[in-house]
């Protein structure tokens, strides 16, 4: 029988699972490094699964409706997922970023038929920005008080504090992971950003089998602004989840869910990512390169000898092509 999708949500998940064989070979690994590839997404990353799922979750619950706008605060892959899922479905999108996003992610909104706004060019936010030196969280809850409340026919999305992130890793991520390994998964690695990736798979795989560690990936402190180093290179989309004040962890982020963190620096980010490209043929993001980093480490502990590790890598790496990790 033949197979014609109608719409790119019909596209969305049932991502490959790919052994990294001539990786683990070089490296004399004596576990298994499986990645899951989620550049296979319409629209190259895992966040096309979350901007399905809080979409149709609003519409369910009746809170988003024909000729309504779709608000999102970034313009990163969750920015790209809705504005390309709300093109297909026929809603207006709207995007407000912070100053220093690259162009080519405007581009790719505006493409899709999405309004992209500075922070700064709203009076009110630019106040906030400005008494708080630039505090982007600070500013979006200004926003959402201050200005969003009054609008009608919205819907803000909001992907930080979204019950529908996390429950769609649970509903689909875990689940292929566990069909295609046929349950033969050891340990998963995960960045965490919204930590709806890590908290929905790390919770489908422990209900399998309790005995499956979550690895949960966070930016090494040489990555993390400081006083010697205020803007260091960042692995995109990664944020710290311990270490910080408990109201900065996004409501998204299950503080239990994991049994280790694991710090990983820009640098070894960039070195892992560099190496799939050329060894297995993979083209993929800093958050990817963190993941196979941190997978590569913990297939190196003598305990783990035999054992499978999955890997969940976010997007490709032709978004990267102007960024210092693949300027050479
Ligand atoms: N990597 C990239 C490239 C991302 O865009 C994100 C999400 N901001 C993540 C990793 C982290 O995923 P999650 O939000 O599910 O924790």
């Amino acid at each position: 029988m033949g197979k014609i999708n109608k719409s790119i949500t019909e596209l969305v998940g049932k991502t490959p699972i790919l052994e990294l064989t001539n990786y683990e070979k070089k490296h004399d690994l004596k576990a298994k490094i499986l990645v899951k590839l989620e550049y296979f997404n319409p629209n190259q990353s895992i966040k096309d699964r979350i901007a399905l799922s809080m979409i149709e979750d609003a519409e369910k619950k009746g809170l988003l409706k024909p000729g309504y706008t779709i608000v999102e605060t970034t313009s990163g892959n969750t920015g790209i997922g809705l504005a390309a899922i709300a093109a297909s479905k026929g809603y207006k999108f709207r995007v407000y970023v912070q100053d220093n996003v690259s162009k080519e992610r405007f581009q790719v909104i505006k493409a899709f038929g999405g309004e992209t706004i500075k922070l700064s060019e709203n009076p009110v936010i630019k106040e906030v920005l400005e008494k708080t030196n630039g505090d982007f969280v600070a500013a979006i809850a200004e926003l959402r008080e201050k200005v969003l409340s009054k609008e009608e026919n919205i819907y803000f999305v909001d992907q930080t504090a979204n019950p529908a992130n996390p429950a769609i890793h649970e509903q689909t991520t875990g689940p292929e992971i566990w069909e295609d390994t046929d349950g033969n998964v050891d340990i998963l690695v995960a960045n965490v950003g919204t930590g709806g990736t890590v908290s929905g798979t790390g919770r489908f795989l422990k209900k399998q089998n309790p005995n499956i560690k979550v690895v949960a990936i966070q930016p090494g402190p040489n990555s993390l602004p400081s006083d010697e180093n205020p803007s260091p290179e960042e692995i995109t989309g990664v944020h710290p989840f311990e270490g910080v004040p408990v109201e900065r962890v996004p409501a998204t982020m299950d503080l239990s869910i994991y049994d280790e963190k694991y710090e990983v620096e820009t640098s070894e980010a960039f070195q892992a990512a560099r190496e799939v490209a050329k060894s297995d043929g993979i083209l993929i993001g800093t958050s990817s390169g963190a993941a196979i980093y941190a997978a590569t480490q913990i297939a190196k502990r003598e305990e783990n000898a035999g054992k499978t590790i999955v890997a969940v890598l976010p997007d490709t790496g032709l978004r990267y092509l102007s960024t210092p990790l693949f300027e050479e």
